[in-house]
């Protein structure tokens, strides 16, 4: 651990919070408060108690941060050299690096995840960014073949001021992902982080502004679903928005969006299975599917959630999960275990209330559905790592999203089954297929409906692959080079000679 971190930790376990932080909007280029004076309080998920506050935004503030993204990117963003947008994208990219100290220790403090899992963030956020920086020159169009009298080419444009309506779950990484494509594409933007977790998207503001961004290109507006996030989605001057979170928000702004005939990619939901075929390495799919439901205390859109295993293997695996949870050590994010925890109050009362129910229907719990008190942070929000076993398929902890530390565990007898059962719900975002057989390994991927599948390491990928979801999962793609054309129209350009 570095001696900033250690300074940092000291500086919050005897004040109750940083002295860095910032609390108000950036919008132009400029600090300021929301024009209706209200704020909203940040906690800290460990210990339960607010340590932070920021203004929250309103219509009246939204339309200012958009007229601002309007403004410059008409006067100066779009026709910037891309080579010049990619150079402040790199150079925000080595302020990061520089700063990921900070940033990691506000952001396990804003999201309650384990700090080595918020130092893993601003990493990958780094990554993201220097992967884009490298992308502004390269976004290039095509010729067309209409014979010697006629020239025809196209070029792509950027689609004008972007909104990016992020989530608590990976508040850094989220914003990035979105912001550096369309900011290498050449437009501009609006973004409304989560309420839970406002302080990383406008601490990256700073980094911007000292790399060289110009005023107007980035805005931060923090505020409520419906007080800030609405009004932006619904601003007929945002040409695109990307928005990360639930199907019902989803749906609303895809609503919005065709009030004016914009554009969206939303990333919703997911309930992504990982199917253990009878001859898998057993150690390496526990391990695997350890991690891919507790990791951010399954807070992640694509946490393998549910467990779809041959029945020969089907106890061997489960004991073999459950007996690697023992190594689950939750405790406070600054502290850093290898188990977070829960975001907010509500989302533990949600994920209790599934367990609870599952319970009450005879549910098998192989291990955890209990909220776990930790020592020196007795008030955090914490949820014990749970597996649900043997649930049938049209059980509600099968279909519904919860979004926390629950695995639900689906029996099946052979690799067809398989498939149906990795299909059974309205979600198609994310799988995972442990198996030492690669023709059944290919056969899957192409059989299971999802937008990513990966084969003995869930996790595998990067900002290199394209992510985003099928069916109620979601519309589109973000990462790879795949999320430029998010921010970029064509335009076709024919001449007669
Ligand atoms: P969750 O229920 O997990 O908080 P949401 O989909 O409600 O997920 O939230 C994701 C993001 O969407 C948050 O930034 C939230 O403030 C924002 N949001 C919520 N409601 C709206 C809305 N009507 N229009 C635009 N953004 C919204
Ligand atoms: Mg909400």
């Amino acid at each position: 651990m570095s001696e900033r971190i250690t300074e940092l930790k000291n500086e919050y376990f005897s004040t109750g919070t940083l002295s860095e932080l910032p609390s108000q909007l950036f919008i132009a280029g400029e600090w300021c408060d929301a024009a209706g004076g209200e704020t909203l309080e940040v906690s800290d998920p460990s210990s339960g108690k607010s340590f932070a506050a920021v203004s929250a935004a309103q219509a009246e503030d939204v339309a200012r941060a958009v007229e601002a993204a309007d403004a410059a990117f008409h006067s100066h963003w779009r026709d910037l050299k891309p080579s010049a947008r990619g150079m402040i994208l790199a150079r925000t990219a080595d302020l990061l690096e520089q700063q990921a100290d900070f940033f990691s220790v506000v952001e396990a403090l804003d999201s309650g995840k384990p700090l080595g899992e918020a130092q893993g963030d601003i990493g990958s956020s780094v990554q993201a960014l220097r992967y884009y920086a490298g992308c502004a020159d390269k976004i290039q169009g095509d010729s067309f073949p209409l014979g010697a009298e006629t020239f025809s080419f196209s070029c792509l444009e950027p689609v004008g001021v972007t909104a990016h309506i992020i989530p608590w779950n990976y508040p850094l990484a989220t914003t990035i992902r979105g912001v550096a494509p369309a900011l290498a594409a050449g437009c501009t933007a609006v973004v409304k982080p989560a309420e839970q977790t406002p302080l990383s998207a406008l601490l990256l503001a700073g980094l911007f502004k000292e790399a060289g961004l110009p005023n107007g290109v980035y805005n931060v507006i923090p505020g409520t679903g419906q007080g800030a996030g609405a009004p932006l989605v619904d601003h007929p001057k945002v040409r695109h928005t990307t928005f990360t979170g639930s199907v019902g928000t989803g749906s609303k702004v895809m609503q919005a969006a065709a009030a004016h005939i914009s554009s969206v990619t939303l990333e919703l939901g997911g309930k992504s299975p990982i199917v253990a075929l009878a001859d898998c390495d057993l150690e390496k799919t526990a391990e695997g599917v350890l991690w891919a439901i507790f990791y951010n205390a399954g807070q992640i859109c694509s946490a393998g959630s549910r467990l779809v295993v041959e029945r020969s293997i089907h106890r061997a695996l489960v004991d073999k999960i459950v007996e690697k949870t023992a190594q689950l050590q939750a405790g406070h994010a600054l502290q850093n275990p290898n188990y977070g925890a829960i975001n907010s109050r509500e989302q533990l009362e949600k994920i209790e209330g599934f367990v609870e129910r599952a319970r009450a229907r005879g549910i098998s719990i192989a291990c955890g559905g209990h909220r776990l008190k930790v020592a020196d942070s007795e008030s955090g929000w914490f949820y014990a790592p749970t597996i649900m076993d043997d649930v049938p398929m049209q059980d509600e902890l099968v279909q519904e999203e919860i979004f926390g530390p629950v695995l639900t565990v689906q029996v099946v007898d052979d690799p067809e089954q398989a498939i149906v059962a990795a299909n059974c719900t309205q979600f198609a975002l994310a799988a995972g297929i442990y198996t030492q057989n690669v023709t059944q390994a290919l056969r899957l991927s192409r059989a299971i409906d999802a937008g990513q599948v990966t084969v003995n390491d869930y996790w595998a990928g990067g900002i290199e692959v394209p992510f985003g979801g099928n069916r109620q999962s979601g519309i589109g793609r973000e990462k790879g080079l795949e999320a430029l054309r998010n921010y970029s129209t064509t335009k076709a350009i024919t001449l007669a000679f």
